[in-house]
């Protein structure tokens, strides 16, 4: 491609407004770089976990083209813990795309992600997407959207924004609500026009900042960034000037471009173009400058977000383990770790002693993607729960509070404002946002939400919509109530019968069904009042005729609660650990034997 006919932008939108859609419907109008490409089916969310939950975690890049010229996307993560990523990918694009739903109009994500765009420079097109939906309300979206901008200081260069709308689902696009549209057209000569193309000056030395750091089997690590100036071809030396100034001297062996969703090699690159360059780096990190040899200099490097959450993770050694993994040993998850180490930056690995692993991350979901993909991968390991990370600042220790928002149905809001304030949350605004509903606006240590979301979406009848982000570091906030029930727990090895669990029914609420195996010292279940209560579930009426077995199928026992792995996670407390295997996930005390857990929690007392 002919340098100068480039735009480079980002899509930006809260969960569920259309972005993967919108991008797919994008390539199947335009061609990746010449071909049509039929019928793409969520390009984008390429790794399993982002599809069934309908995330996106991983910025990709991807490239399209509209008449002559080439429009690079990037796709931004939609969820908070991934905010630091969303910054960096603000600088090394000329515009952003904001979608928005036309019938929800602007959500506390959309807020988020716009106020990074606005104060990165960048001057938005908005997409009122969803048109076609019976509810659309286009012109108070439209409304609210301009008030949100003028709200988060948007400059007058920026409120002039253009407005499109379309169905990303219906394949059209209009910028006028009267007329119906008949294709994308409309959107992708929008970008072509409003979006400024990217600064070209191919004479200065060439330089690169790199904003994110891919990991290939064969080539290694890989930089990813815009070439802010010069040019450079395949083969040449260049300079690298690591976060710290330091200045080494490497070979570029590959460069690629974006060619569709798939990587193109060429033989050299200027200005303007986002790429990628393999130079047989052994630990190169987001925030280094990659520059002509003979004029190293550097450019302003970019924050790296730190890790905000640990979890302990150690081999399975519960008595069921082995039974449905095989990849077992504190070897197979300590080499699993450095794997993920290469290619995953915000990752941090420690060793923890014994059979344990320190591993820290962004936040729960970035760990429970990681666990989720070793257990589909065939490992078995156990789990510790979620710590949040604390951090001495000018010698005291901090810890993250965060910005909560949550919308909710009015009846609910009572709970939910006795639910943060339990948990040391301070309610700073409360709104009505439409009939029923109101908005509720908090600062809570980021440690209190772990678990809440789950219980507030229960609590709330599934109605409450909740998003968080990071606000600022506060003095460590004290000793915050955990969980309030006790857990029900497994006396026994064997088999879980419906009779004891019907008889055991009043004592809280049950994770097993009958015929599961259960062992000594597992948790089976949520007791209904502070404290553990160690059980027998596998006492059964003698089961020596057929009679007294299908009376047992007959119970009408209430059916157990179902646990995600991101709901195993939040439910546990300290002295418990998640099993993690492909076929299942239990809970267990980390110390089976109940006459240990009682010495152990002897001698903390003591400590
Ligand atoms: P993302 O979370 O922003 O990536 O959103 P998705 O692209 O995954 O879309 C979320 C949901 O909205 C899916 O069920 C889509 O089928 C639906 N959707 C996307 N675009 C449209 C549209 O233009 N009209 C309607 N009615 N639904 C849409
Ligand atoms: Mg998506």
């Amino acid at each position: 491609m002919e340098n100068g006919k480039i735009r480079n932008i980002c899509v930006i939108a809260h969960v569920d407004h259309g972005k993967t859609t919108l991008v797919d419907t994008l390539f199947n109008e335009s061609g990746s770089l010449g071909q049509k490409n039929k019928n793409v089916d969520r390009l984008m969310d390429n790794n399993d976990i982002e599809k069934e939950r309908g995330i996106t975690i991983f910025s990709k890049n991807a490239a399209i083209e509209w008449k002559g010229v080439k429009i690079n996307i990037v796709d931004t993560p939609g969820h908070s813990d991934f905010g630091g990523e969303v910054q960096r990918i603000m600088k090394m694009v000329d515009g952003a795309l904001l979608l928005v739903d036309a019938a929800e109009g602007p959500m506390p994500q959309t807020k988020y992600v716009l106020k990074n765009a606005l104060s990165a420079g960048l001057a938005p097109i908005l997409v009122i997407n969803k048109i076609d939906r019976p509810d659309a309300r286009p012109e108070w979206v439209l409304n609210n959207v301009f008030d949100l901008f003028a709200g988060l200081g948007a400059d007058d260069r920026q409120l002039d924004f253009t407005t499109i709308y379309a169905s990303a689902k219906l394949g059209i696009s209009s910028t006028d609500l009267e007329v119906t549209g008949t294709s994308m057209a409309p959107l992708l000569d929008a970008i072509v026009e409003k979006v400024p193309a990217p600064k070209i000056d191919l004479e200065k030395p060439f330089r690169m900042l790199v904003t994110s750091v891919e990991y290939d089997n064969f080539l290694g690590r890989l930089a990813l960034g815009k070439i802010e100036r010069g040019k450079i071809d395949s083969g040449a030396q260049v300079a690298r000037i690591d976060r710290e100034g330091e200045i080494s001297f490497h070979k570029i062996q590959k460069i690629f471009i974006f060619d569709g969703v798939s990587r193109k090699e060429v033989k050299s690159v200027g200005a303007g173009e986002i790429a990628l360059f393999a130079c047989a780096f052994k630990d190169l990190d987001i925030g280094e400058t990659i520059s002509d040899k003979e004029f190293p200099e550097a450019l302003p490097t970019i924050e790296i977000d730190k890790p905000t959450v640990s979890m302990e993770f150690s081999i399975n050694n519960s008595p069921l383990s082995g039974k449905s993994g095989d990849k077992l040993t504190s070897r197979h998850i300590e080499e699993r770790l450095e794997k993920e180490l290469r290619s995953n930056l915000a990752l941090k690995v420690e060793r923890a002693g014994g059979d344990s692993f320190k591993v820290s991350g962004r936040g729960e979901l970035h760990l429970a993607i990681l666990i989720e993909n070793m257990r589909r991968e065939g490992y078995e390991l156990s789990v510790s729960r979620p710590e949040i990370i604390v951090r001495e600042i000018d010698g005291r220790m901090c810890e993250p509070e965060e910005f909560v928002v949550v919308d909710v149905d009015e009846e609910h809001s009572g709970k939910v404002i006795e639910r943060f304030g339990n948990k040391k949350g301070e309610m700073k605004n409360m709104a009505n946002i439409e009939s029923g509903r109101v908005r509720l606006e908090f600062t809570i240590p980021a440690r209190s939400l772990i678990g809440m979301h789950t219980d507030l979406l229960t609590e709330t009848r599934g109605t409450a919509v909740f998003t968080h982000s990071f606000h600022r570091f506060i003095p460590y906030a004290g000793k915050i109530e955990g969980r309030r029930n006790g857990s029900l727990v497994s006396q026994s090895n064997g088999a879980a019968t419906g009779y004891s669990i019907d008889k055991l029914a009043d004592r809280g609420e049950f994770f097993i069904r009958p015929t599961d195996p259960v062992y000594t010292g597992q948790v089976i279940g949520e007791r209904n009042k502070p404290g553990d209560l160690v059980i027998n579930v596998t006492k059964g009426k003698k089961l020596t005729n057929m009679r007294t077995q299908s009376s047992d199928d007959n119970l009408k026992l209430v059916p157990p609660r179902e646990m995600s792995l991101e709901q195993s996670i939040e439910y546990l407390s300290d002295d418990e650990l998640a099993e993690i295997t492909p076929t299942a996930i239990r809970i267990r005390k980390r110390y089976l034997d109940e006459e240990v857990r009682k010495k152990m929690k002897r001698a903390v007392a003591s400590v």
